[in-house]
């Protein structure tokens, strides 16, 4: 991520997973936003987040749990304080849960947390980080990260084309109707913030060997994220309001 495109950047979900890994890269690219704002439930808990802000001064870190409206409007007060008159340049809401149930395990707990988190949450923080993005966005033209964007970290098990046929054996209700929520989220944010100039698209990373991917899954951490700061780098106009993924390729809803 070039940046001359891009000032600031917030992830959320940064204690671990993609999301350290997203601030790490960032962090240690010449060419990356002067101000990387980590978000954390717990940050006191996260030593190699920590030790990042401690190296690398442009990383500040921020308490964020995603799924309590007071810690997010708290967080944006604090990001606001960061940021100044320049505003955020791009969102991207990470922090996910998944645990695999099937139609024999799954209960309605199980189904209100995932779409609180990986659905609700993105939408409510993107509502409340909104004046911060239009305030970046009123400073530049085109569409991409150079302006403002709000990406979304979703999942191809959202993709409601894809759970068919060969791709379909692997049922995990929650999770997938979480993530396909949080694509017509995207949508609605697309459809919603064009106007502003405010970019919105969801991605999907691969699968990751991460605690949420586990060891057998095809891509380290590091192949992930870097192939999603690739395409964060080049987005534009063309990709408001589109799926895809760590390669750059169109996804199907
Ligand atoms: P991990 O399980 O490794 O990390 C999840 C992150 O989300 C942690 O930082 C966790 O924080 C955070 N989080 C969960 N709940 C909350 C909350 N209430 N408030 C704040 N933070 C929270 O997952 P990954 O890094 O693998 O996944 C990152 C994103 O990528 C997710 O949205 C996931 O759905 C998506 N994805 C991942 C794939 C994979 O194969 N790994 C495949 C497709 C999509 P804490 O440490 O405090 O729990």
């Amino acid at each position: 991520m070039c940046a001359a495109r891009c000032n600031s950047v917030l992830v959320t979900g940064c204690s671990r997973g993609i999301g350290l890994q997203l601030v790490r890269e960032l962090a240690k690219s010449s060419s990356g936003p002067a101000t990387i704002i980590a978000t954390a439930r717990q940050p006191a808990d996260c030593t190699a987040l920590q030790e990042l802000s401690q190296t690398c001064p442009g990383v500040q870190i921020v308490t964020l749990d995603v799924e309590d409206l007071e810690s997010i409007n708290v967080a944006q007060e604090k990001v606001r304080s960061i940021v100044g008159e320049k505003g955020l340049n791009c969102l991207i809401n990470n922090a996910g849960v998944e645990h695999s149930m099937d139609i024999h395990t799954i209960t309605p707990e199980a189904m209100m947390k995932h779409f609180q988190v990986n659905a609700v949450s993105p939408l409510f923080i993107t509502k409340a980080f909104l004046p911060l993005l239009q305030t970046a966005a009123a400073q530049s033209s085109g569409m991409g990260i150079h302006r403002a964007a709000v990406i979304n970290i979703s999942s191809i098990l959202g993709s409601i084309t894809c759970n068919w046929g060969e791709g379909a054996n692997f049922k995990s209700y929650a999770y997938r109707t979480s993530k396909a929520a949080l694509n017509m989220v995207t949508r609605n944010l697309a459809a919603d913030l064009g106007s502003d100039g405010i970019l919105c698209m969801a991605l999907h990373p691969g699968w990751v060997r991460t605690d949420m991917g586990g060891p057998h899954a095809d891509l380290s951490v590091e192949e992930s994220v870097s192939g999603l700061l690739n395409v964060l780098s080049q987005l534009s106009d063309k990709d408001h309001g589109g799926f895809k993924d760590y390669r750059g390729n169109n996804l199907p809803w």
